[in-house]
């Protein structure tokens, strides 16, 4: 039977990342195990990309102040790409209340040493970007370093990164079951074959809690459909623009490309493996471009390029990390509930310690375990996109 020292099962950014962090931090017979023939097939290939400290949980923005910072330095640190682009994120308020929200979030963002996030007038929303329809803003936040990263390249350069150094990633191999013995975690079955082990970890994304079932774990993750409209090429809004957050209705967007990318999170969807777009969305989401950028309602969609995929929910938004209670051995990183590939940077760190060390110093992470839910001590996060 095949041995490994830490089997992480599945291989978009998350389990990527926690492969270049246990492979930089020494640990060598790590194998990652991914059942579709390529990489990014699960939720990373379909994400937005956006990566931002500006949240309201002291530990989800002390996750973003480890993860940001290393997405400046990926270069530099693993000699592959992931594309950091510094836009910024701007959060419009239209209301009273959320500029009261908007503040206190400042104040602890800042408090927690995030630098480069401030609050801006109204006023100057509108003379930063007069193509918004700003009549409305009340004002808004803003940080330079929050912005975009290619996810896609950000997971592929983690993995090659770690297989340079030693990592394995076998690739069209689907995890089966969990075996377990009176220390844990023994063994991982696979469609290609047992693998001997004492530390497996989760990082099945939307599919975690169908992977978790398998070591008798009740993980609630849910996944909920995303979709994401990208526009032909357009000049006439600038393409330096960050993040813009309507936060009258959630609508956001981003330049991508030549043209923009319209993200809106439509309250009505239900969980579920829906991963078909719905061509309904196009007008719903071009109604509320067209409201906030007025020069917005003759941008050229081809809907055929939009597309869908799934965030993985949790109860409170917030990630379940850690050791699963009762199975020595088994490891949880799940349940990003949109921000897995911001997060995963932390991730990577914080699940590598507790894997070679049993503790972290990154967060107090005793928050993210799955013990929270039945402790009554959930962290409700209410910066969502
Ligand atoms: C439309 C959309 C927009 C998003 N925008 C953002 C954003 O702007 N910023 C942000 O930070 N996040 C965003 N997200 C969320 C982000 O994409 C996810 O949180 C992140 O990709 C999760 O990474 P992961 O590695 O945990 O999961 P995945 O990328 O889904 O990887 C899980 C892998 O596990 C594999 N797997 C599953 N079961 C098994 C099994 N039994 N055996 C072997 N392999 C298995 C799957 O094939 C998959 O490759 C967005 C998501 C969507 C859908």
């Amino acid at each position: 039977m095949q041995t490994a020292d830490v089997v992480i099962i599945g291989g978009g950014i998350v389990g990527s990342s926690i492969a270049y962090h246990l492979t930089a931090a020494g640990c060598r017979n790590v194998l990652v195990l991914e059942r579709e023939s390529a990489q990014g097939k699960g939720s990373t290939g379909k994400s937005m990309g956006g990566v931002r400290a500006q949240f309201s949980t002291p530990v989800n923005i002390q996750m973003s102040l480890y993860s940001i910072p290393f997405y400046a330095s990926f270069e530099e640190r693993l000699g592959y790409p992931c594309d950091y682009r510094p836009q910024g994120y701007l959060f419009c308020a239209t209301q009273e209340r959320h500029l009261a929200y908007l503040r206190a979030n400042y104040e602890r963002q800042v408090a927690m040493g995030l630098k480069n996030v401030r609050l801006v007038e109204g006023r100057e929303i509108r003379q930063m970007f007069p193509l918004l329809r700003g009549d409305d803003i009340v004002g808004g936040s803003f940080c330079s370093t929050d912005g975009f990263v290619d996810p896609y390249s950000a997971m592929n350069s983690l993995m090659a990164w770690a297989v340079d150094h030693g990592a394995k990633l076998r690739k069209n191999c689907i995890v089966t079951g969990l075996v377990q013995d009176e220390q844990g975690i023994a063994a991982v079955e696979t469609t290609e074959g047992s693998v001997a082990t004492r530390r497996a970890v989760n990082c099945a994304g939307a599919w975690a809690a169908g992977v978790a079932k398998f070591a008798g774990v009740d993980l609630p993750v849910e996944p909920l459909r995303r979709m994401l409209v990208p526009s032909e090429p357009l000049d006439q809004f600038p393409h330096t623009a960050p993040m813009i957050i309507d936060m009258s209705n959630g609508f956001h967007f981003r330049p991508e490309s030549r043209g923009f990318l319209l993200a809106w999170n439509d309250p009505e969807e239900t969980p579920g493996f829906k991963t078909d777009f719905d061509m309904a969305f196009v007008e719903k989401i071009l109604m509320r471009a067209a409201d906030r950028v007025p020069c917005f309602a003759d941008l050229p969609v081809n809907p055929k390029r939009a597309w869908a995929g799934l965030y993985e929910m949790t109860p409170d938004h917030h990630p379940i990390l850690g050791e699963a209670p009762g199975v020595p051995g088994f490891f949880l990183a799940n349940g990003f509930s949109g921000h897995g590939v911001m997060h995963a940077p932390a991730t990577g760190r914080i699940l590598s310690d507790l894997i070679l060390t049993g503790k972290t110093d990154l967060i107090d992470v005793s928050l993210l375990g799955l013990e929270r839910f039945a402790e009554g001590r959930m962290i409700h996060e209410t910066a969502v996109l």
